[in-house]
């Protein structure tokens, strides 16, 4: 499709003149007839019962009745609210069986859906919730934003909206299978979720396969969608055009009807298509009840998937790798408790490392070496010795790439369901669950994901891999000391080396704009992306594997000033992609120009004028800080992209690096942090103030939350460690 089309122009000439799928069309009108009836049966009852000035609302949402918010512009925030935005879409019911009026009746449909549930949520209390887990029900802003980056790069390729009941359990099994080896997001409602449950496939958020409800509650799909195109579109509110566009686009979703047809169900799938996602059903249609491209029959379950996919045009890149259990983005949270585990590696207990090396065009592509024995025949609960060695040959590979690579290790190991991987270099920790060794999973399969992964994610830099593991023991303690002597090491060193000074380019990160449209991240070597998951290794890696992504390389050039850290270039560059919002940017203070903050910050930073310094709270923190506020509070006043001296977003590393705000006075300003963020960070922060001159014994200055949670409370404490903040120029 071609830019900048009338939207409706994709649905015209879909149906020959003539050919109209009149019996379609007659369901999907009695389904919109039925479902407009029973909201308004349902308001006029709740509307007595509650009167018409009562709140409506779904949780955990800014968008107020999602479909109406994005499709209309409507606040809907009462229950009299309701009343024109049902009585506009009666009349706009036309009667005559066209696909265009299909489409209106499609929404129609919607919008009563969404003020249905939207209704029951009135009963909806934390002692009484409307659904219980797994059921989902409607799924709040949160969940939306957290896969928002995915959804926008296509890291999840697709969504799949399941509805109805397949032919048997098995059957819906595989389907669902299949869908979550490609990496896509199911929305699922109907009995098809009781289907899959009894076969004990694995749903909810954690699996991005959320089991919606029943009937109606599809509509979460549709309101899941629409919040999308208005939170990474930046889609306003009632730009109808607009939003239709995007979704077309962008939201490359499908809808999967299964069983038999009900009204009401037809008509939803008419809105679903009014908005750019075909319809695929099991059922056996005559080519008059079809419209082809949009509304097909496709009854062989072997077939359904690669239609929808091709009517939709989703590519899955992933290629199919032949392991026996299921590979996907699905399983990323999984974790793998002692109970179920058949086998575990390292974390400590045994000796492990993972590795991965550049090497030369002698190694054999696809190679995968086991060295030891495999886990055939042990019992359950065993521990062995684990090494992972990459080898990787490309024209285009680099040095530096190593670590970057090394760390994919980690992610490619999780998208396997029933394996577990934590941490990384020579600590890694890895698990094999009961079931995948009961499926057949051996050794050898963790090879072979590593070579498909690596082959078809980094297919730019990787031409040529290898896999070697290894469980003798011995072998793996020899090849553990030749990785940290002759690469961990080595690599820290460079890493050391690396500084702001010693390089002439910083790279930008704008992979959050998806849901904060001004916020710019500018990546140094000595400053990681506030999510702690950029560093500018890894943005320089980025860059080259797709040079028209989110990271852009900006050249240093002229300095405004030295100690702040401002340049002109990244000014320049923060101005033009902030929708010229942010006229500057301090890489060395927080207290004039700091960088912007998204949402997804390790760490939050700010002030404790008490005391004349900071004070820093990482995530996972619930408690009060001296800021008077917690984490979430804190997060909620800092993000979106604003700039707010201050206060600021931060990756955790940055706390230990050399480069941390040395304008304002570094690591001796730091008045405060949670003692289990302060452990876990010891050793970098030592050698921090060591390599400040504040001496090894500088953590144990710093105030956590047993000493207090207010700047006079920790005040004291600092005044007897004889806390370096106090004796410095004041922070104003
Ligand atoms: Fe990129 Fe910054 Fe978002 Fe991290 S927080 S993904 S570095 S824009
Ligand atoms: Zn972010």
């Amino acid at each position: 499709m071609s830019e900048a089309l009338n939207f409706d122009q994709i649905f015209e000439g879909a149906i020959e003149p003539g050919k109209e799928p009149k019996k379609l069309f007659k369901e999907a009108y009695e389904g919109t007839i039925t479902a407009l009836s029973y909201a308004e049966i349902l308001l006029n009852q709740a509307i007595r019962t509650y009167g018409k000035d009562h709140p409506i609302g779904y949780p955990d949402t800014a968008y107020f009745l999602p479909v109406i918010r994005c499709l209309s512009g409507e606040e809907i925030r009462t229950l009299g609210d309701c009343v024109p935005v049902l009585n506009r879409a009666r009349m706009k019911i036309k009667e005559a069986k066209t696909f265009e009026n299909a489409r209106q009746w499609g929404e129609s449909t919607w919008y009563a859906a969404d003020i249905i549930e939207a209704i029951r949520y009135i009963q909806n209390t934390p002692e009484n919730p409307l659904h219980v887990k797994p059921w989902t029900g409607f799924i709040g802003d949160p969940v939306v934003r957290q896969y928002g980056t995915k959804m926008v790069d296509w890291t999840i390729p697709g969504e799949a909206v399941i509805l109805g009941r397949a032919k048997d359990s098995k059957a819906a099994k595989k389907l669902v299978d299949s869908l979550m080896a490609k990496g896509l997001m199911l929305f699922l409602c109907d009995e098809i979720i009781e289907q899959l449950m009894e076969e004990n496939v694995k749903l909810g958020v954690d699996y991005i396969a959320y089991p919606l409800g029943n009937f109606t509650q599809v509509v979460h799909a549709a309101n899941y969608a629409l919040r999308a195109g208005m939170m990474f579109g930046g889609i306003k509110p009632g730009d109808y055009e607009a939003q239709k566009d995007y979704q077309r686009r962008r939201v490359l979703a499908f809808v999967l009807y299964l069983g038999e047809h009900d009204m009401v169900k037809t008509a939803a799938a008419m809105g679903a298509i009014n908005v750019g996602f075909p319809v695929i059903t099991d059922q056996e249609l005559p080519e008059d009840k079809q419209i082809p491209d949009w509304f097909i029959s496709e009854p062989d379950y072997d077939k359904i998937i690669q239609t929808a996919l091709e009517v939709r045009g989703i590519k899955i890149t992933a290629i199919d790798i032949d392991v026996p259990i299921t590979i996907g983005p699905a399983f990323e949270g999984e974790s793998i408790r002692k109970k179920d585990m058949f086998v575990e590696f390292g974390g400590q207990k045994t000796p492990a490392f993972e590795l991965v090396r550049m090497a030369g065009d002698d190694i054999e592509d696809g190679k995968v070496e086991l060295i030891g024995p495999d886990i055939d025949g042990l019992e359950v609960g065993s521990r062995l010795p684990l090494g992972i060695v990459v080898d990787v040959y490309g024209r285009k590979m680099q040095e530096d790439f190593e670590p970057v690579l090394e760390r994919r290790i980690h992610y490619f190991t999780n998208y396997g369901e029933g394996l577990w991987h934590v941490a990384q270099r020579d600590l890694m920790w890895v698990r094999i669950s009961k079931d995948a060794y009961a499926k057949g999973f051996r050794m050898k399969h963790i090879g072979d994901i590593l070579y498909a992964k690596f082959k078809s994610e980094f297919s730019a830099i990787v031409d040529r891999i290898q896999v070697t593991i290894i469980t003798d023991e011995a072998k793996v303690l020899e090849m553990r000391e030749i990785a940290r002597k002759d690469y961990y090491q080595k690599r820290d060193d460079r890493l050391k080396l690396l500084t702001d000074e010693g390089v002439d380019t910083f790279y930008s990160c704008l992979l959050c704009q998806s849901f904060a449209p001004t916020h710019v991240c500018v990546v140094a070597p000595e400053r990681v992306g506030l999510c702690g998951a950029v560093s500018w290794l890894d943005a320089k890696a980025a860059y080259e594997i797709n040079p028209h992504g989110a990271n852009q390389p900006i050249p240093k050039g002229e300095v405004i000033d030295p100690v702040k850290g401002q340049w002109k270039s990244f000014n320049e560059y923060t101005y033009q992609n902030s929708q010229r919002t942010i006229e500057a940017v301090n890489f060395y203070t927080i207290m004039e120009y700091p960088m912007t903050s998204c949402g997804c910050f390790e760490a939050i930073m700010c002030m404790v004028p008490e005391c004349n310094g900071f004070m820093v709270v990482n995530r996972e923190h619930g408690g009060m800080t001296p800021s008077g506020m917690t984490f979430s509070t804190l997060a909620g006043t800092i993000g979106g992209g604003a700039q707010m001296p201050g206060f600021m977003g931060i990756g955790k590393s940055y706390l230990a690096s050399k480069k941390f705000v040395p304008a304002d006075g570094g690591l001796a300003r730091l008045v405060w942090m949670p003692k289990d963020l302060k452990e876990q960070l010891r050793p970098q922060l030592e050698e921090a103030a060591e390599y400040a001159g504040l001496g090894k014994d500088f953590i144990d200055k710093i105030a956590d939350e047993t000493v207090g949670t207010s700047g006079d409370e920790i005040l004291p404490f600092l005044e007897e460690k004889g806390h370096p903040a106090l004796k410095m120029e004041s922070l104003f």
